[in-house]
């Protein structure tokens, strides 16, 4: 299966991405943990995208299509692929479909994953993340049981450059501008389901796979 997944940042669209990727056994290419790879190796390209990353900012469009297109060629991707965080602009919507079709591909599916802007502040301000293990707790939803301390590994927890409550709403307006054009973009392809991104995860995951095996 060829796959997109959208929804604003907080939907939960990287926790269904994993879940899918799992259980189709299908590679999970998210961006944002790319980018985030670079950003630790401190290569070129992470020191261009951590600019933009922690003001909230989108990663140029050629930057970002750059890395996915070179992603989708390697092997693994030949009988599918589940993107998380791209495409966000209907640029890379556009570039995106390009690629695929000179190689004689196409996307399968476009999933949705739907929240209200107020439950994605409370969820985006509230996220810390492990230092070591980059192991993501909540403090309302999913809290560590010491402190700020990781219950895995006992690395400290902090909270993303991007997660402040200035940079998500910053985020979630870029997603507006930029990205909510592309639920247009991919209802008038054909390719759009919508999910109920607020209910418990586990019922999420039910709704995801009814849509994934209807489609199929
Ligand atoms: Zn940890």
């Amino acid at each position: 299966m060829n796959l997109v997944l959208l929804g604003a940042p907080g939907a939960g669209k990287g926790t269904q991405a994993k879940f899918i990727a799992k259980k189709y056994n299908t590679p999970h290419i998210s961006t944002g943990d790319m980018l985030r790879a670079a950003i630790a190796d401190k290569t070129m390209l992470g020191i261009k995208a951590k600019g933009y990353m922690d003001k909230g900012e989108l990663v140029p469009d050629e930057v970002v299509v750059g890395i996915v297109k070179e992603r989708l060629l390697e092997e693994d991707c030949k009988m599918g692929f589940i993107l998380d965080g791209f495409p966000r602009t209907v640029f890379q919507a556009d570039a995106l479909k390009k690629a695929l079709a000179g190689e004689g591909k196409k996307l399968g599916l476009v999933l949705n994953v739907e929240v209200s802007e107020d439950e994605l502040i409370k969820r985006l301000t509230g996220r810390r993340s492990c230092k070591e293990c980059g192991k993501v707790y909540h403090i309302i939803f999913n809290p560590p049981k010491n402190g700020d301390v990781c219950d895995v590994c006992g690395g400290e927890l902090y909270q993303r450059d991007d997660d402040t409550v200035e940079t998500v709403n910053n985020r979630l307006k870029v997603y507006r501008e930029q990205t909510l054009p592309l639920i247009d973009y991919y209802r008038k392809e054909g390719l759009l389901k919508n999910v109920d991104g607020v209910k418990p995860v586990a019922d999420v995951e039910r709704s995801v796979i009814a849509v994934l095996e209807e489609a199929r």
